[in-house]
């Protein structure tokens, strides 16, 4: 962005609004460091993107809340020279304003060409295969510029000048509409037009878009949303939806200033909205208050669903938990029994990059799933690490490499239990390491035995750094957030391999230089049929009521969970509950979620990660109450006992007494903010740190850090690295380095 006025711009308009700090020109981009009341903030940052310079382009924006630091006034800094001439690949940018304007522009030679793009917009990491990035090192290589597009390339005056992905209908990539063997049917414009005609009338149509394959239907359309369903073995998962505008999307959600700038973002990831009268087929997010929806991205997106002008669902192409499909031969083979016909074009895709999902909670972005728009952007280190590779978790994986002071934390890859997984995962650590050049000695990987990441690393290093998973969520979010310690870290998530051999998911830690103190834990619990339990939380239920009532616990028929076994099962189960027999000790947060939600009969089986969890947040959402129930901590630690018991009993009367059960839901969220204030008392760190995947419910950390922030205490969570597992591997970057930092002359 150097040469447009960018950094005077922001100086202007920081002074303006009379914030402190400052503005400098680096390596890794623009960056600017602004100082003032938080809501003033807030309108700081939509204005940078409203109110920039004509010539200035944002291809990405991110942004981070920190500590205040008593900046004075607004200064201009130096730029900072030096540095690793940073391997700084930037993510996909969405179209510009520029770019579609002319696609839109029936006089113009790029009228409708699906693969306008100039310097500020266009295809980055999905098409980069090596370093520097110029075109013969991406996927565009086969496409020789025509006099005209080379003309523009070559002139400083032109938005195209050195945009390596330039092209138009003369020289650039062309569509061509397939059916499901692969015969051409159509190309160029006519088979856009076919693949819109074909959505209108129902079918379902694979198409290749910028990092892989989208399955695309007529939301509106439940038929067709059903089928699409069935055949993706896509049960209950709610689908994301592409809207032709923000101003169709307006009319089916309530949409925030924030919400409508991250939609609106070059990162334009998927934004999970409160969902208003939305005219869509109940398929497409069964039971759902939210819903996830993005806007069009690439030009041929714009084109497509301008000629549409309704939603459609637009869902990875895959089968399942496979990860997303790249190439229109494979995807013959992958997707054949899912689209009924298919739109693709002949510009290779290096890597695959699946949509983003963001949501807005305490007024800042999340970031759920960090891929196209966010992903290979650095998150900085303190100091420069030694290079390493992290092979992150089993679950939503991603990966991470270092180089300096940078930590790449590479696109969401997916659940590792398939075999495609499992290659997508191998391909991504190769080309990270082709794209970086490095080769890391050091290879971070969790601390369970048995993930196929762990088995990897083992394999590259046969005494890896093994990181416990909970204590890495806590180290990815202190990167994230730029905090060292000490501070208490809160790690609450579904599962992870616990030092002791149990399954850990409801921990707290003191972090100090020194290390890691298990500080205190949820009170633990037994899960009948162990990973049979993640997907039933009625296993859960009886986990806890055999806790806290014993084998009485499992007479209780006016329980949902209780009822929906048979009296032999049950018996069954309680014989291993208090046996031990397949049955192994927890002490998860993420289980406590589930065994309540089955309780109070929302949900006794589930149909994908977190299904559990998210009914009984969206129960909660519709009591406004502040009323909580016992949670004592037992202060007979370090680890301390965080008590449920006293709750259950509670939750049960009130159930015995028809209190609602969202009253009970509200209750019990509030229950479980008041017992990590609780925990941080008793702990005395100002900081306190709140990581995992159950801070992906909005409630939970919204009521946890207001409670702490008004006591006192100074609550950090997620914004750019997902609080779920995508985020592990770079907490095992910052386990490394702290290692390497501590220890200079050990690192090989
Ligand atoms: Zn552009
Ligand atoms: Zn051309
Ligand atoms: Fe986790």
């Amino acid at each position: 962005m150097q040469g447009v006025g960018f950094r005077p711009f922001v100086y202007r308009l920081a002074r303006e609004m009379g914030l402190g700090g400052w503005v400098v020109n680096s390596p890794h981009g623009v960056v600017v460091e602004a100082e003032g009341p938080s809501d003033i903030l807030r309108s700081f940052v939509l204005r940078l993107a409203q109110e920039k310079p004509p010539r200035a382009s944002i291809h990405s924006l991110e942004f981070s809340f920190l500590d205040p630091v008593g900046h004075p006034a607004f200064a201009i800094r130096k730029s900072e020279a030096g540095g690793p001439p940073t391997a700084l690949v930037l993510p996909d940018i969405a179209t510009c304003p520029d770019c579609l304007a002319e696609v839109l522009d029936s006089a113009d030679r790029r009228h409708r060409y699906p693969f306008t793009n100039c310097v500020n917009c266009g295809p980055r990491f999905s098409i980069v295969q090596a370093l520097p990035y110029d075109r013969p090192n991406t996927t565009m290589a086969g496409f020789a510029l025509c006099a005209t597009c080379r003309a523009e390339y070559a002139d400083p005056s032109d938005r195209r000048f050195h945009a390596q992905p330039t092209a138009c209908p003369a020289c650039g990539p062309h569509l061509e509409w397939w059916d499901t063997e692969g015969r051409l049917l159509a190309d160029r414009d006519e088979a856009l037009r076919a693949a819109a005609a074909a959505i209108r009338r129902g079918r379902i149509v694979a198409v290749k878009g910028l990092g892989g394959f989208h399955l695309m239907a007529d939301a509106r359309n439940e038929e067709a949303v059903r089928r699409l369903r069935a055949r993706k073995h896509r049960e209950e998962k709610p689908f994301a939806l592409m809207y032709p505008s923000l101003g169709l999307l307006r009319t089916h959600c309530s949409i925030t200033a924030l919400e409508e700038r991250l939609l609106d973002s070059p990162e334009a990831p998927i934004v999970l909205l409160r969902r208003g009268q939305a005219a869509i087929a109940p398929s497409v997010a069964p039971g759902n208050p939210y819903l996830g929806a993005m806007l069009p991205y690439t030009p041929l997106h714009h084109l497509l669903l301008g000629d549409l002008g309704f939603p459609v669902v637009a869902t990875s192409g895959n089968l399942a938990d496979e990860p997303i499909c790249t190439d229109e031969r494979e995807a013959l083979d992958r997707l054949g029994g899912i689209a009924e016909m298919f739109l693709v074009h002949n510009r290779p895709i290096a890597r695959h990059v699946d949509d983003s999902i963001a949501r807005v909670l305490l007024d800042r972005e999340l970031v759920l799933r960090r891929a196209r728009g966010y992903a290979p952007l650095p998150v900085l280190l303190r100091e420069a690490a030694p290079p390493v590779l992290a092979v992150g978790a089993h679950l939503k994986n991603t990966v991470a490499v270092t180089a300096g002071r940078a930590a790449f934390l590479s696109q969401h890859i997916g659940d590792l239990e398939t075999l495609e997984a499992t290659q997508a995962f191998e391909r991504v650590i190769q080309s990270f390491e082709r794209l970086y050049q490095v080769r890391p000695d050091i290879v971070a990987c969790d601390a369970h035995p048995d993930y196929a990441s762990t088995r990897y690393a083992i394999a590259r290093n046969s005494a890896p750094l093994r990181v416990q998973h909970h204590q890495a969520h806590v180290l990815a979010c202190m990167a994230e957030n730029d905090l060292p310690g000490p501070l208490l870290g809160v790690s609450w998530d579904g599962t992870g391999y616990g030092l002791d051999g149990t399954v850990w998911g409801g921990e707290f830690f003191r972090v100090t230089e020194a290390g890691f103190e298990r500080f205190a834990h949820l009170y633990p619990f037994r899960l009948p049929g162990g990973e049979q339990a993640v997907r039933e939380p009625r296993r859960a239920a009886l986990g806890l009521l055999v806790e806290c009532l014993g084998e009485t616990g499992l007479g209780r028929e006016d329980l949902p969970p209780v009822a929906a076994f048979p009296v032999a099962e049950r018996a069954l189960l309680h014989r291993m509950l208090v046996r031990g027999i397949n049955s192994p000790l927890t002490s998860s947060a993420g289980r406590l979620f589930d065994g309540m939600a089955a309780l109070l009969g929302l949900r006794l089986t589930t149909a994908f990660e977190g299904q559990a969890a998210m009914a009984l947040e969206w129960c909660a959402d519709e009591a406004r109450t502040d009323e909580v129930y016992p949670f004592p901590v037992a202060a007979a630690g370090p680890p301390h006992l965080v008590d449920w018991r006293p709750m259950l009993h509670a939750v049960l009367a009130d159930l015995a007494a028809g209190t609602p059960t969202a009253l009970i839901a509200g209750k019990f969220h509030n229950s479980l903010a008041e017992s990590i204030l609780a925990v941080a008392q008793l702990a005395g760190e100002a900081k306190v740190v709140l990581t995992g995947g159950c801070f992906q419910n909005r409630i939970l950390t919204e009521r946890t850090v207001h409670r702490l922030a008004a006591a006192g205490f100074a609550p950090y969570w997620h914004q750019r690295v997902p609080p779920n597992d995508g985020g592990i591997a770079l907490g095992q970057i910052l386990a490394a380095a702290r290692a390497a930092w501590a220890n200079p002359d050990s690192s090989p």
